[in-house]
């Protein structure tokens, strides 16, 4: 499994840049995010999380029941991440997260 970015949507932010743990993300020179290692991603999905735009897609592989579906997130609402679920036929479900409790120890 790995992310993809869709360069169309990002808008430069450099979030994801800041926020992955294995500093696997880079900008070309347009500002636009890139993994370059994608074989070392763990899927932790922190820039799904962090990414503003919806740029960022993490692919669910086979062996999880994911088949091509992905996940992307989307922060519609203040203080709520809300996770979209796609499988591979564009059904999708939405569960939203309220960032504070689920945040709490
Ligand atoms: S899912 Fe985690 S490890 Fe993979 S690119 Fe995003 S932040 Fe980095
Ligand atoms: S967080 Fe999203 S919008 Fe921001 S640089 Fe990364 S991919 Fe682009």
């Amino acid at each position: 499994m790995s992310i993809q970015i869709d360069k169309n949507k990002c808008i430069s932010c450099g979030k994801c840049r800041n926020i992955c743990p294995g500093n696997l993300i880079y900008n070309d020179l347009r500002g636009k995010a890139f993994i370059k290692y994608p074989q070392d991603c763990w899927d932790c999905t922190a820039c799904v999380k962090e990414c503003p735009a919806q740029a960022i897609k993490l692919y669910l592989s086979g062996d999880i029941g994911g088949n091509g579906g992905h996940l992307y997130t989307s922060q519609e609402e203040k203080g709520c991440l809300v996770w979209h679920m796609v499988d591979r036929f564009g059904r999708e479900e939405v569960i939203k997260i309220n960032r504070k409790v689920s945040n709490r120890y």
